[in-house]
């Protein structure tokens, strides 16, 4: 094992931080009375973008780009302009002797240092993207299975279609939020068994859906699909996202038209984006795929990529969260790459800033199930808490802790966490 590279700044060399030099992700944040800046996260610490650039510090390429509230100017710069970025915030933060690597332009200026790093315990994280669109994907073999067990057909859990064509919908970018942000439990029409109609009622099977969700980093134009080759170029970065959900108001809404008010109330995503360069030495083989994928769907990179990913739920007053699912991105049979080429190979465009969505990601175990109405069987087995409560779904005051990290040779590439707490509904 060689050792990792580490940083001037301590924190990011514990081995465990979601935040070492070889992470590097992209945030908005704020400290008390001032508006919101583009910051990127090392150790403890957040590094102001905006503050390197008035220095001089940053890429000619990236000049200005980080004056915004928001990362897309940054993102619409393209590939190059982040590579660069990244290559440039590596050498200023290493901890290699600074004949050798370029970091005491900010590691010997105090001054500089007391404007540009702000610890995180003092900052407020907002959303990093304007997001113009949102989509999510059903992508993993083993979550469409489990639902198809319990909602159709045990022996033919899944449909026809579903090994051909990476299956989503275009979901409400509107209602996307940052981790932390509480959401109300929603109101809809639920369809009672027994009962001729509907009644208006407050959820009584809120959900969570473990996913992860891609930050597209370069529009495409209309009528002009991507292929699986040109994906990557077209992605920044990825996020921790719990697509929330309503299972009761969902069953009854879905027919013909898939989701709408079940999944529209609130989508949460983690603050840090991890850029695609800093998943690179975590890319694995796909997953295997039977039959063979139409042409256009084919592959030849490989785009799966090895991310631990946990769940935990801590109700209101309880001390400490309790773990209830532990699963990996790597098993999702359809890849981002993938998604993308489907998503445009209608001719529909994609925007800087777009959220895909992968889909529930669920293992094999019923320990790796990533979502509530699979764990508990919608409902019928609960899960038990550490506090020795005990959930079908999820109650008023709890909140849903999601974690994930790429676990490199001594230190992790983290995403941090993606956190949210239920209120009742209005
Ligand atoms: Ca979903």
């Amino acid at each position: 094992m060689t050792a990792p590279q580490t940083s001037w700044i301590d924190s990011a060399n514990d081995g465990q931080t979601h935040f070492p030099l070889q992470n590097l992700p992209y945030g908005v944040f704020s400290v008390k009375g001032q508006s919101p800046r583009v910051g990127v996260a090392i150790g403890d610490q957040i590094v102001d973008l905006a503050a390197l650039d008035d220095a001089g510090l940053l890429p000619a390429a990236a000049k200005g780009a980080f004056a915004g509230t928001t990362l897309n100017r940054f993102i619409a710069l393209g590939k190059p302009a982040w590579t660069e970025t990244r290559k440039r915030l590596t050498a200023l933060l290493s901890g290699e002797d600074a004949a050798l690597r370029d970091n005491a332009a900010l590691r010997d200026n105090a001054a500089l240092r007391d404007k540009a790093l702000v610890p995180m315990s003092a900052a407020a994280l907002h959303l990093p993207v304007d997001i113009p669109g949102y989509t999510d994907f059903y992508s993993s073999k083993e979550h469409a299975t489990n639902v198809g067990r319990m909602f159709r057909d045990p022996d033919n859990a899944l449909l026809p279609n579903w090994l051909e064509i990476p299956i989503g919908y275009n979901g409400r970018a509107s209602s996307v939020v940052v981790s932390g942000t509480p959401l109300h439990r929603p109101n809809g029409q639920i369809k009672l068994p027994n009962e001729a109609r509907p009644v208006f009622s407050a959820c009584r099977k809120l959900d969570f859906e473990l996913e992860m969700g891609f930050i597209v980093g370069k529009e495409s134009a209309l009528g002009e699909p991507v292929s699986t080759a040109d994906a990557s170029a077209h992605m920044f970065g990825m996020v921790l996202l719990n697509d929330w959900s309503a299972r009761d108001i969902q069953q009854w809404e879905y027919v013909p038209l898939g989701p709408f008010n079940s999944k529209g109330f609130g989508t949460s995503i983690s603050p840090w984006v991890v850029t695609m360069d800093a998943l690179e030495p975590f890319r694995r083989d796909n997953p295997e795929q039977s039959p063979q994928p139409l042409a256009y769907l084919q592959q030849q990179d490989k785009n799966a990529y090895d991310i631990a990913l946990e769940v935990s739920l801590q109700p209101e007053g309880a001390p400490a969260p309790s773990t209830i699912c532990r699963t990996n991105f790597k098993a999702m049979y359809w890849t981002m790459a993938q998604q993308l080429a489907h998503h445009t190979v209608s001719g529909c465009n994609v925007r800087v800033g777009d959220l895909m969505g992968s889909g529930t990601i669920s293992g094999t175990t019923p320990d790796s199930y990533g979502s509530m109405l699979e764990l508990t069987r919608n409902g019928a087995e609960p899960v038990t808490l550490a506090d020795g409560s005990q959930r079908g779904f999820l109650q008023d005051g709890d909140s849903v802790i999601m974690t994930g990290y790429c676990q490199g040779e001594g230190y992790r590439v983290g995403f941090g966490t993606v956190s949210g707490k239920i209120l009742p509904a209005r």
